[in-house]
């Protein structure tokens, strides 16, 4: 069995949805079952139904006409005017407004999964009809009858053990099988989401159930590169890298891989693939157990807008175990991901992410204890295999604040 995950950047617009039918009839339809997100940037504009459902009720029909048309004007290029699948995607996104109309839950978390999901539902729909009209034969799968996963809505964990029991019994591994990513069901029959970019999770979860010979992630750069194109010029292809090679990356930032897929596939030693879906004649990235990089260059990750927090005792004592459990607590209780800790006699330092804006509370409670110095705005790398020359280009971006140095892995605070 294969699986083949296509993300948002892959099904974009009806030219990417073409290509996509032209690859699966060069690589062939048996033994495959495809994870598919939803079209484009649509989450994010699910994720503003959500906004306008729950703050802002005069933005909501806005909102939902802009997903509305997004859909329709694919499925016109498609299907032309007037098509079945544009019924089927008016039943689906009247669905929508029929819960949005009857729902009495205040739970943002559980009304975001119940709102996001139909991205996915949409874009297999449109997926798989497209197919069908081409003559490439396929199953479409509700995906929230085939994850089980508890209610934890927006950050789902799987139950693996009812999860496979029901991919065995309800995937037929000989056919061409499509499904959505990202989502999974809970037992009350609610849908629920398995985090931002999770359909490369997805993948990972399906591959592991179905014991697949390997996993492909098809995606708009040639595979993983040794750096973020988007930020950095001159990034390289790394054709080779082991599993823990892209744990560690992703753990450090780098938004290729969602960091959850390694894990099922290390444990069943499957190999990954990230290849390109504008030229199939590239071979990408594999991703196996054990292997060395290759090309041995040094890998760039970057994380913008970071928070440095240098703290010291008000009185000049050491830094110890007390008062670093102390900062420890407060850092969890406001919500501040830590990306970065040096620690010194007199000084413990941590490099922060701002994400849920509690910054500014947890500030004023440390100094109530600490000496305390903020840099905002910084911006923190990480350089895997690391070389001179690497930490030179990363030191001339701005003025280091801070350098740590482990046996591969070198991280820099800079201030721009
Ligand atoms: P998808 O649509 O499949 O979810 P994403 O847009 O989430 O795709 O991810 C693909 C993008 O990830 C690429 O276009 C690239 O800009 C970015 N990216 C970030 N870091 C890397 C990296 N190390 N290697 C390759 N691509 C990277
Ligand atoms: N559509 C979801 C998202 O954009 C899941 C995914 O694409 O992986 O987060
Ligand atoms: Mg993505």
């Amino acid at each position: 069995m294969r699986i083949y995950k296509f993300g948002g950047a892959s099904i974009k617009d009806a030219e990417s949805v073409k290509n996509v039918t032209s690859i699966l009839q060069q690589e062939g339809t048996e033994n495959c079952l495809l994870v598919i997100s939803a079209m484009g940037k649509m989450t994010n504009a699910f994720e503003k139904i959500v906004h306008a459902y729950c703050y802002e009720r005069e933005g909501l029909k806005a909102a939902q006409d802009f997903v509305a048309n997004f859909h329709t004007e694919i499925i016109k290029d498609l299907f032309g005017e007037a098509s079945e699948v544009q019924e089927k995607i008016d039943i689906l996104f009247g669905k929508l407004s029929g819960f949005l109309a009857q729902n009495t839950s205040k739970d943002y978390d559980y009304l975001y999964d119940q709102i996001v999901c139909f991205g996915e539902l949409a874009s297999t729909t449109i997926v798989s009809n497209y197919f069908a009209k081409e003559g490439v034969e396929n199953v479409w799968n509700d995906v929230r009858q085939l994850i089980i996963t508890d209610s934890s809505y927006r950050d789902a964990k799987v139950d693996w053990q009812k999860t496979q029991e029901t991919i065995l019994q309800n995937i037929d591994q000989q056919k061409l099988n499509i499904v959505q990513g990202f989502l999974g069901g809970d037992t009350k029959g609610n849908t629920t989401t398995l985090g931002r970019e999770g359909s490369d999770y997805t993948a990972g979860i399906f591959a592991y159930c179905l014991d697949a010979n390997a996993v492909t992630i098809w995606k708009d750069v040639q595979g993983v590169l040794n750096a973020d194109p988007r930020v950095f010029k001159d990034t390289q292809l790394l054709e080779q890298i082991s599993y823990e090679e892209t744990i560690e990356m992703a753990f450090y930032g780098a938004s290729v891989i969602h960091p959850k897929t390694i894990q099922p596939l290390q444990s069943k030693d499957i190999p990954l693939y990230v290849r390109s879906f504008k030229d199939l004649k590239l071979s990408g990235t594999k991703v196996t157990r054990g292997v060395a990089i290759q090309p041995l260059l040094p890998c760039f990750i970057v994380k913008k807008d970071q928070i440095l927090v240098s703290i010291s005792a008000l009185d000049f004592s050491f830094m110890v175990e007390d008062n670093i459990s102390h900062i420890f607590k407060l850092l969890h209780q406001y919500l501040l991901k830590v990306n970065l800790i040096q620690n010194s006699a007199i000084s413990f330092s941590v490099c922060v992410d701002n994400k849920f804006n509690q910054f500014e509370t947890f500030y004023e409670e440390l100094k109530s204890s600490y000496k305390v110095d903020v840099v905002k705005g910084v911006d923190l790398y990480t350089v895997r295999h690391f070389t001179e020359e690497a930490l030179e280009r990363i030191n001339k971006t701005g003025q280091p604040l801070l350098t740590q140095i482990n046996k591969e892995t070198a991280q820099v605070v800079v201030n721009k």
